[in-house]
């Protein structure tokens, strides 16, 4: 019904900024669904308002993507970077700034989409102040956050607390994965209704070149066998089960081995001291010579680190979902994934990658060095993986998921 569509809807993603560069600091998938979500909505005639908290005093306070789409940030709390378990204290200036925004445009939106439990809380205390709906994206689940995590914050029970009210207040959650579903049923809440809708990938950027273009481009060895990791420099994503994975490699000692390790950090900070512990111990096992950190990798060379490589490796302890899956199948690139949470449901053993258990370095390195031997099989699993991902993980087809739901919940009263 095209008349709901001209209805505005906020996309609300309060530490997860859809503008900001990738790959540094806490940004990585959740930043890269809002933006995603939000400009293919657009493209589907919503106009979207995608709301975060400005945490540079240089950042823009709007930011037009399409004329249907802006970044809205909002002032709440120190313009500096704030860790998010250090982010409660600023959320009800941000619900208050929300609402002085509406009263300032005279936009009153009927239907929010809450990402991660700090934008939950949000939701949840304007459903108090105003009639609207509110769609809720976990991203991370504290109950699996916390048992993988020796340091729990002080933080956590308050985060426990907003997990299972969202769940059961919120008009629909969205699970990305039905194994994200599950564990809200059995460990968040019997209570409340979830749909599952993945989260996607921009399939006509990704595989659009070969691998040998690729590599010319990057200045990258047509001969080497290229092992690549992407994505934030953080324990729980199991970095260091890969590079020891790699140490007991049956090609160890070829000279065409190289792992590629990608994604930004800042020294001193949490990524940085994990990137640290990292090349430590890439250096004691004497990997330095094959081994090659990128630092953050910019959205345009993406596509061809991805199609350059021979094998992408997740080997993360817990993935709600993983977004580095699906795009490095959209790359024609096979994957090995620990046998996690959304993983488990985007990689299909034997047909588009591995899956081996966390933790497990020696599952990974045989796992890769069944993939590197085996160039013609890789090629299999790289196009069967391709396919996937062109039929159930495009942003677009996310986005009429979205759509729907949207469409469905606005034609019903809001009630709170
Ligand atoms: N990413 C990027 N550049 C980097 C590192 C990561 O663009 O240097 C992107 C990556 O392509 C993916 C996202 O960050 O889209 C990571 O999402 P994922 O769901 O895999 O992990 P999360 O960050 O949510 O734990």
């Amino acid at each position: 019904m095209t008349f709901q569509r001209q209805t505005p809807i906020a996309l609300i993603s309060i530490h997860g900024d859809p503008d900001i560069a990738i790959g540094q600091e806490e940004a990585g998938g959740q930043n890269v669904y809002v933006r995603q979500v939000g400009k293919a909505l657009a493209d589907l005639g919503w106009p979207v308002d995608m709301f975060t908290r400005r945490s540079h005093p240089d950042q823009p306070l709007i930011v037009h993507h399409s004329p249907n789409c802006r970044t809205i940030r909002l002032i709440a709390g120190p313009e500096e970077f704030v860790p998010r378990d250090q982010g409660f204290p600023y959320l009800v200036e941000f619900v208050e700034k929300f609402q002085q925004f509406q009263a300032e445009t005279g936009i009153q939106y009927e239907l929010i989409h809450t990402n991660y439990w700090l934008s939950g809380w949000v939701g949840l205390e304007l459903k108090k102040r105003q009639l609207l709906r509110q769609v809720h994206t976990y991203h991370s689940l504290g109950i699996i956050k916390y048992q993988a995590v020796s340091d729990i914050p002080k933080i956590a029970q308050t985060r426990l607390n907003v997990d299972k009210l969202c769940l059961e207040t919120a008009e629909r959650v969205v699970a990305t994965s039905p194994q994200e579903q599950q564990f809200l049923r059995e460990l968040v809440s019997p209570i409340g209704k979830i749909d599952i809708i993945p989260c996607g990938t921009n399939i006509d950027q990704l595989g659009r070149i070969s691998k040998a273009e690729a590599r010319e481009k990057l200045g990258l060895n047509p001969q080497e066998k290229i092992v690549f990791y992407i994505g934030r420099f953080d324990p729980r994503k199991g970095i260091e089960t890969l590079v020891r994975a790699i140490a007991d490699s049956k090609f160890r000692h070829s000279p065409e081995l190289k792992l590629i390790i990608g994604g930004g950090s800042r020294p001193g900070c949490s990524d940085g001291l994990e990137r640290d512990r990292i090349e430590k111990i890439v250096y004691e096992l004497g990997l330095n010579p094959i081994t090659q950190f990128t630092g953050r990798i910019l959205d345009e060379d993406l596509p061809l680190y991805y199609r350059a490589a021979d094998v992408c490796v997740i080997p993360s302890h817990y993935e709600p979902f993983g977004l580095v899956a699906i795009e490095s199948m959209a790359s024609y690139t096979p994957v090995i994934a620990a046998n996690v949470g959304g993983l488990k449901f985007t990689v299909i053993p034997e047909v588009t990658g591995l899956l081996c258990p966390p933790k497990d370095d020696l599952a990974f390195t045989e796992a890769i060095d069944r993939i590197l031997s085996d160039p013609d099989w890789a090629k299999q699993l790289g196009e069967a993986g391709r396919k996937q991902v062109e039929t159930q993980f495009s942003w677009q087809g996310v986005a009429l998921k979205l759509s729907d739901l949207y469409t469905q919940l606005l034609s019903q009263p809001a009630k709170n």
